[in-house]
């Protein structure tokens, strides 16, 4: 291999921020990291989630938000590959230990739906043993998101519809009112805990329904008000 000389001080060019799109704008929304909620929705009258705790949370790379059209390959190393839809929070404004009455006005720059796409079968066996998430939650195109609308166009969505179904059959349903933490709450906590930075992406949690998916299933998903996707589940990526 020959060592190229460049004139950045960059050992190789440096990777291009992720982008993600942002609804009728030709401008991208550049993604810094990905947060992700634990159980924020009640399953089942689950009453074992007490709303004064601070929900579990876990992170995917930057390079896991991919938008959310077109086809996803399947996963590797997983036999069990499952949907969680999800509002997510785009940070535009950053900072730490913030007061939830100002996470609206001053620091969310819009909204979207995603998918917290799980090998299920690897999270199970994490949980067992107490090792790390990651191998679970954090691989290639494992958060798919639709286009971010900014708040001027949807302001903040308090009570909204929030659905996947899965070829035409409905599988996840609740509402945005439903949640545990509301999103001022959740982003106050997750700033106490780290220094937010525009960019940033918050999965907020998914409700009962999540299920999995096969090679070949038809994905949709949204969010009312905030919006929709259909992505195609196709054959695992070829090796380079
Ligand atoms: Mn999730």
């Amino acid at each position: 291999m020959t060592l190229q000389k460049t004139n950045t001080g960059y050992t190789f060019a440096p990777l291009e921020p992720r982008t993600l799109p942002v609804a009728d704008s030709s401008v991208v929304f550049p993604v810094g990291r990905v947060y992700c909620i634990g159980r924020n929705y009640r399953w089942n009258q689950d009453k074992s989630v007490a709303p004064q705790e601070m929900p579990p949370w876990f992170m995917k790379p930057a390079s896991a938000a991919v938008p959310a059209c077109g086809a996803l390959p399947y996963p590797p190393g997983t036999q069990d590959f499952c949907h969680e839809i999800e509002l997510v929070v785009a940070i535009g404004v950053g900072g730490r230990n913030l007061q939830a009455q100002d996470v609206e006005p001053l620091h969310i720059w819009g909204y979207s739906v995603g998918l917290d796409l799980t090998r299920r079968d690897l999270q199970q066996i994490a949980k067992r043993s107490g090792e790390p998430w990651e191998a679970a939650k954090a691989f290639d195109h494992s958060a798919p998101c639709a286009p971010i609308v900014p708040v001027s166009v949807c302001g903040h969505p308090r009570q909204a519809a929030i659905w996947l179904s899965v070829n035409g059959i409905e599988r996840q349903r609740s509402d945005l009112s439903d949640l545990i933490w509301s999103v001022p709450e959740l982003v106050a906590m997750l700033s106490r805990s780290v220094a937010l930075q525009p960019g940033d992406l918050i999965f907020t949690g998914t409700p009962a329904g999540v299920g999995a998916l096969q090679i070949g299933d038809v994905v949709s998903g949204g969010v009312t008000g905030i919006g929709e996707f259909t992505v195609s589940i196709s054959q695992p990526e070829a090796t380079p």
